[in-house]
C-alpha cells in the first residue's frame, strides 16, 4: 500500500511579505480570508452576540449606547462565570437596563443538533453554528479521576489533508470565530449543569481543553487565541494555561507565536521519524521538514520538565511502526522535555491504513521507555460513536456526500 493516496496542497506562505504584494496579490488573498471568515458579530437581526468578544469591545459597544465601562464586568461574570444566556438571568442589573441589552445583544451559543453518548462515556456533539455550519466537540471523561478533557474544533475541515486523517478528507469551509470556539466549551458546559465556573483552579467534570478536534488550530490563530484568552480570564472560566494543550501538525512560525503569547501547553502531530514518509502522511512536512519542526519545540517557552511537549504518533501497521523507528525517534526528540503518545489508528469509512498489532505497539512503546520518556499507548475513545481521534467529521458533510453521490448515479 502507498502512504501517499492524495496530493496535497500545501498553504503557500503564513505571512507574506504586506509590503511587497501587488494589488491583484492583496485582493486575491482578502477575498479568500473573506471566503473562510466565521460569522461577524452581528446578527441577522441586528442584534450583536457578546460571546467571543473581548473585554475592550464589550466596553466599547456598551459606552456606544451610553452605558458606564463598568457593566462590562458585571456582564462578563455572568457571562463567563455564572453561564448566563439570558439577560433576564443577570439579577445585579436593573430590569430597565436588562431590556436595553436584550433589544440590542445575545448570548450566542451553538446549538446541539446530535448528542450521542459512548459506552465509555465519551460524549460527542455536533454544533451548529448560525450559518448552519456544523463542527464536533468530544467531551473525554478521565478513567482514573472525576474529571475530564473537552475536545474542541478550530475549523470546518481542515486545508491540510494528512493520508491517515478523517477530517482531512472534508476540504476547509471555513474558520471558527472565537464565539464558537469559546461557544463549543460552554455548551459543553451547559450539557453537564457545570455552571458557575470554579474560581481559580478548582478542578470541575469539564477541566481541561485540548485543541485537537476538526482542523489545524495554527491555520486559525487569532480566533483561537481569542478564544482561550477568554476561557483563561480569571474572572470567567478561568481554566490555567497549564489545563490547556494546543495540537498543531507543526506549522512553526505560529508555534513560535502560540508559546510567546498564549502560554499553553503544546502537542506536536510527528508521526514519522523520516522526511521522506513525514512528506507522504503529514504533507505539511514538505512546507516544514522535521528538523524545523523539533527546532520549534526545543524554543517553546511553556516546555519543562514539569510541562513537556507531548509528541503524538499514530501507529499504522508497516508504515511507521518498526523498533528502527522507535529507536530514530528517541534520538531525534533526545534532548526536549518531552512525552510521547502513541495513537493506534483510529480506522475509519473508506481508509486503507491498519493499526499496528499490540504487539508491535508494545515493542515501540518499551524502546522509548527504556530511553526515558513516558510513552503512553492511548485507549481509543468512544470508537463505537466515530468520535474518536481523526474520525471527526460532521454528519451533514456524510449527508450532503450521499445525496451527491445519488444526483450523480440518478
Ligand atoms: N490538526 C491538528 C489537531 C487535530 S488532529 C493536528 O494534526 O495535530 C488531532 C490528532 O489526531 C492529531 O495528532 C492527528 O494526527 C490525530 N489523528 C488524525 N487522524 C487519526 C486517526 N485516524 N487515528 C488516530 N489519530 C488520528
Ligand atoms: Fe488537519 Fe490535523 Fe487531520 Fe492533518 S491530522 S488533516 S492537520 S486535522
Amino acid at each position: 500500500m502507498s502512504a501517499l493516496r492524495r496530493p496535497t496542497p500545501v498553504p503557500s506562505s503564513d505571512a507574506p511579505d504586506v509590503a511587497a504584494l501587488t494589488e491583484t496579490e492583496r485582493a486575491r488573498i482578502l477575498a479568500k480570508a473573506a471566503l473562510f471568515a466565521p460569522p461577524a458579530a452581528v446578527c441577522e437581526d441586528g442584534r450583536t452576540d457578546l460571546v467571543g468578544l473581548t473585554r475592550e469591545e464589550i466596553t466599547q459597544i456598551l459606552v456606544d449606547i451610553g452605558e458606564k465601562p463598568f457593566r462590562t464586568k458585571q456582564i462578563w461574570h455572568w457571562i463567563y462565570h455564572q453561564g448566563a444566556t439570558d439577560f433576564r438571568q443577570m439579577t445585579s442589573i436593573a430590569k430597565p437596563l436588562q431590556e436595553k441589552l436584550a433589544e440590542r445583544f445575545v448570548i450566542g451559543r451553538p446549538q446541539p443538533v446530535t448528542v450521542q453518548t459512548s459506552e465509555d462515556e465519551t460524549r460527542k456533539f455536533l454544533f451548529r453554528f448560525r450559518d448552519g455550519q456544523e463542527a464536533e466537540t468530544v467531551y473525554i471523561p478521565d478513567r482514573r479521576e472525576d474529571r475530564g478533557a473537552v475536545c474542541i474544533s478550530s475549523q470546518v475541515g481542515c486545508t491540510l489533508s494528512c493520508t491517515f486523517c478523517h477530517t482531512g478528507t472534508q476540504k476547509l469551509v471555513r474558520n471558527l470565530g472565537a464565539a464558537e470556539i469559546v461557544g463549543q466549551f460552554m455548551a459543553a458546559r451547559d450539557s453537564y449543569n457545570e455552571w458557575p465556573s470554579p474560581k481559580g483552579d478548582t478542578p470541575r467534570l469539564l477541566s481541561t481543553i485540548v485543541l485537537m478536534g476538526m482542523g489545524e488550530p495554527l491555520y486559525n490563530y487569532e480566533n483561537v487565541a481569542k478564544a482561550m484568552r477568554i476561557v483563561m480570564d480569571g474572572e470567567g472560566i478561568a481554566l490555567s494555561r497549564r489545563r490547556i494543550t494546543l495540537s498543531t501538525s507543526g506549522v512553526v512560525p505560529l508555534m513560535d507565536r502560540c508559546g510567546d503569547e498564549l502560554g499553553i501547553n503544546l502537542a506536536v502531530s510527528l508521526h514519522a521519524v523520516r522526511d521522506d514518509l513525514r512528506d507522504q502522511i503529514v504533507p505539511l512536512n514538505r512546507k516544514y521538514p522535521i528538523a524545523e519542526v523539533l527546532a520549534a519545540c526545543r524554543r517553546y517557552p511553556a516546555a519543562s520538565n514539569a510541562r513537556r511537549i507531548t509528541f503524538e504518533y499514530i501507529m499504522l501497521r508497516g508504515i511507521n511502526d518498526s523498533e528502527a523507528d522507535a529507536r530514530e525517534l528517541v534520538r531525534l526528540i533526545r534532548d526536549i522535555p518531552a512525552k510521547v503518545n502513541l495513537i493506534p489508528f483510529n480506522p475509519w469509512p473508506g481508509s486503507d491504513y491498519r493499526p499496528s498489532t499490540r504487539d508491535q505497539q508494545n515493542r515501540f512503546a518499551q524502546i522509548v521507555m527504556d530511553a526515558g520518556f513516558a510513552s503512553p499507548i492511548r485507549t481509543p475513545r468512544g470508537r463505537d460513536i466515530l468520535a474518536a481521534c481523526g474520525q471527526l467529521k460532521t454528519v451533514s458533510e456524510r449527508l450532503r456526500a450521499a445525496e451527491r453521490e445519488k444526483q450523480t448515479d440518478a
